[in-house]
């Protein structure tokens, strides 16, 4: 069947790596797994070979049926839609959460997840490398930004392995990596507002290569940055994600206007 670019179709075809993929996963009778773009099955297939049922979610009609007609629908519960529309409880009955994501939305895809707080399910997904190495860059790194600061609160990240545009048909123009996310059980510090962390993320990634204080300009003055034992010449991409939750606390603490 003819992949459609607009819904971000690019088919696993290599079987080394569709074995990689799910040795990593390593599926489990005990398992609930969910799969995001399923496609016409790469996965999908290997992973009923060892566990009895999967749920999948697939936008595009005619790979709903693909998977309709090969698969016995005891087997499968497909959810025949929008990953973006669906409510985000969705995905609380599950302890994996799989999928070869579709490149266009995949940050909003991982999003959307995260913010299920009621989820603790293991994330193994295939991205776009850059993508990949933003979400698990360290500080100090240049791939360290906003997307790192944000995921890395939240879980582990990892990358496992990168694989190249001819692992797909057809060939996706850059090259790809599969990641998992385990969520952290977060003990001490923790955030306050996550709406505030999210705007903080914004605005002291907003101009790279400006400094925090520049970034900060008419919200944070020299005595703030003593007292978060922050550098005020210190740019955001040198900073801990524990140095962000503990600006994310002062600010929300301070309960500052950030609309200044
Ligand atoms: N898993 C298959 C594989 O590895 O060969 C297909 C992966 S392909 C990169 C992405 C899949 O996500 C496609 O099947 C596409 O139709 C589906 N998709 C795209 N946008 C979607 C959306 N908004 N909601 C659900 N599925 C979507």
């Amino acid at each position: 069947m003819k992949a459609k670019k607009k819904f971000g179709q690019n088919f696993l075809v290599d079987p080394y790596f569709i074995n990689q993929i799910i040795k990593e996963i390593n599926p489990k009778e005990s398992d609930e797994i969910v799969e995001i773009g399923p496609g016409q099955g790469a996965i999908t297939y290997p992973i009923l070979k060892k566990i009895k049922h999967v749920s999948v979610i697939e936008i595009d009609p005619d790979m709903v049926e693909v998977l309709k007609n090969k698969i016995d629908d005891k087997k499968i519960t497909i959810f025949a839609g929008d990953i973006l529309e669906i409510d985000q409880n969705y995905f609380t009955k599950f302890n994996k959460i799989i999928g070869n994501l579709p490149y266009y939305i995949a940050t909003e895809i991982i999003f959307k997840i995260t913010k299920n707080h009621s989820s603790e399910a293991q994330l193994y997904f295939m991205v776009q490398k850059e993508v990949a190495e933003r979400i698990t860059a360290k500080p100090s790194t240049k791939a360290f930004g906003r997307l790192s600061v944000i995921l890395q609160y939240y879980f582990d990240t990892e990358l496992l392995f990168e694989l190249p545009a001819k692992a797909f048909s057809p060939e996706p123009k850059v090259t790809s990596a599969f990641i998992r996310l385990i969520r952290k059980k977060r003990v001490g510090l923790k955030i306050m507002s996550e709406s505030n962390f999210e705007l903080i993320t914004k605005m002291a990634f907003a101009k790279k290569r400006k400094t925090i204080r520049n970034n900060f300009k008419n919200i944070l003055f020299d005595n703030d940055f003593l007292s978060l034992k922050i550098s005020p010449g210190a740019r955001a991409e040198t900073l801990s994600i524990e140095q962000f939750i503990n600006l994310e606390n002062y600010l929300t603490q301070k309960n500052i206007n950030f609309d200044n």
